[in-house]
């Protein structure tokens, strides 16, 4: 059978690529092409980015609930078609169903909660200093943004930057991750058939540099929204000039389990933490923090638990972990494995590949890893946990932040002196109480500190980063008042 061939999307139309060229999209579980894609140029990006200025004028001038309307009839769509987009999510990215399925829910729940702004979408009042004289703020659109997304939440994340930046009257350009072109298709198709008018949101495929870095640098681009790896959003922030950057980066999140936490609780969150989407989140559990006391229990239960887990296809019922996302990310997390045991750590379960076809790595976990060991400091993105003993919360906490990232962390105790200490010293973005590290919902801002990037979106995060707050003074005394003079 002849694999699809997909398009561009400039302007309210289906087009190719100036460059003539396509690239494939594998499904990870078997290696096979999904799909061929278009290998776009700068000059496609110029027709995106004149095509969304054209539009920006008209949709700017929508009245916010009625952009709104069109946002909450997408997330209609996405809800009657969740189990196809469900599936596509696990074939192209690999990550088990209820986890795909998870990702679609997401993108409804941020239509929903992107909707309710069009009616919000609230500025200020404040006293003026000055008689007969008002004063307020109200939001306004930035203009033309560009969204840069990554492939391990292929419709999640393209809607955490999409929907707030629509209903906020900007025009996008979109470019997705190369790894997961067809997903980001389909959500943009979703759009299309809810009503977006031609050109306020226009997607262009292609590889990172040359389309991701034309809209870094394009002149008419005001504002970039990027996830990715913490490299890339170093460069972006080089080249992108005088634009407004929001960087969602890596992490290398950390659960500290204390002596008096329900230790089964701590477990299950280490291994969802941990395992789930093979350890392919930015948020995932790649160190554990573990009081020396209870560290032989912990380590047996995490063993077990580990090798309790069925690597397989991500449609199967029987899978509990499906495959990462290409060959690369199977080699880099195998190079860690190698890298752990150069270094000392002791490998208690899994540290390598299984057999047979798919990209696929066994759950992976180390013990006796010292905190300033590259297991311990470089993240992996792979199903790879590194065990670290303390010997009280200090010790742990600092433990915690003794890397370059800070974008979630946990905790596990039944003390609330260590819960509070934990929410007020750990140095992260986001920090669980008994809960792993994963998780966020929509409605509250998502992002983290230090080299994760310092910047924040979803939740009311999102109107802030994709609107502009004006100062607007009205003087009805009807004569000349000079502030801080008169
Ligand atoms: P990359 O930075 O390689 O890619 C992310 C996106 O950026 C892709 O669309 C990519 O295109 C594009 N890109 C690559 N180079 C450039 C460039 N020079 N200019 C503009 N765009 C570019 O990240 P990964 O694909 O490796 O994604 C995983 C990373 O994402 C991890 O580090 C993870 O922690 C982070 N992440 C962070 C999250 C957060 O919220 N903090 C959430 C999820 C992931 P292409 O695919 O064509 O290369």
């Amino acid at each position: 059978m002849p694999i699809p061939l997909h398009k561009n999307y400039i302007n309210g139309k289906w087009t190719p690529s100036s460059s003539g060229k396509t690239f494939e999209s594998l499904n990870p579980a078997t290696e096979q092409p999904i799909g061929k894609f278009q290998l776009s140029t700068a000059e496609d990006i110029n027709d995106a980015v004149e095509a969304a200025e054209k539009a920006f004028n008209s949709w700017s001038s929508t009245p916010a609930p009625k952009r709104a309307r069109i946002i909450l009839k997408a997330a209609e769509l996405l809800r009657r078609e969740k189990q196809r987009l469900g599936k596509l999510v696990t074939t192209e990215m690999g990550k088990v169903l209820p986890e795909a399925l998870g990702d679609v829910q997401e993108a409804i729940d941020m239509a929903e909660y992107a909707a309710g702004e069009g009616r919000r979408l609230f500025g200020r009042t404040t006293p003026s200093e000055l008689q007969d004289k008002f004063c307020m703020s109200v939001r306004m659109p930035l203009g033309v943004v560009g969204l840069i997304t990554p492939w391990n939440f292929p419709i999640a994340i393209p809607s955490w930057k999409i929907l707030p930046a629509l209903v906020c009257g900007n025009t996008v350009v979109f470019k997705p991750a190369s790894d997961t072109p067809l997903c980001a298709i389909e959500f943009v198709k979703i759009l299309e058939k809810a009503g977006v008018p031609k050109g306020v949101l226009n997607l262009i495929t292609g590889s990172g540099s040359e389309v991701g870095g034309a809209i870094v640098k394009h002149k008419s681009v005001r504002a970039i929204s990027f996830t990715g790896h913490r490299d890339t959003g170093e460069w972006i922030m080089k080249n992108a000039g005088l634009k407004k950057v929001g960087l969602e980066l890596g992490g290398k999140n950390g659960i500290i389990v204390m002596p008096d936490a329900d230790m089964q609780l701590a477990v299950d969150g280490i291994i969802w933490g941990g395992f789930g989407t093979a350890g392919q989140r930015c948020t995932a559990a790649s160190r554990v923090i573990v009081n020396e006391k209870i560290n032989p229990v912990l380590e047996r239960k995490l063993k077990a638990g580990a090798e309790s887990l069925r690597l397989g296809s991500g449609l199967l019922k029987t899978t509990d972990v499906g495959p990462l996302i290409n060959k690369n990310a199977a080699e880099k997390t195998h190079k860690y494995t190698e890298i752990g045991i150069e270094e000392g750590a002791k490998l208690l379960t899994g540290g390598d590949k299984p057999k047979g076809k798919g990209f696929f790595y066994k759950p992976t976990i180390f013990t006796d890893v010292a905190s300033d060991m590259r297991i311990a400091q470089e993240e992996i993105f792979g199903p790879v946990v590194s065990l670290i003993q303390v010997s009280s919360i200090d010790e742990a906490i600092d433990v915690v932040n003794s890397i370059e990232y800070g974008l979630s962390s946990a905790i596990y105790t039944n003390d609330i002196r260590n819960a509070f200490l934990a929410i007020q010293k750990i140095e992260t973005g986001i920090t669980y109480i008994n809960a792993s590290t994963i998780g966020a919902e929509v409605h509250l801002p998502f992002g983290g500190v230090k080299a994760t990037g310092g910047h924040k979106e979803a939740g009311w995060a999102a109107i802030e980063e994709f609107s502009d707050e004006k100062a607007v003074y009205i003087d009805y005394s009807g004569r000349l008042q000079k502030a801080q003079i008169d």
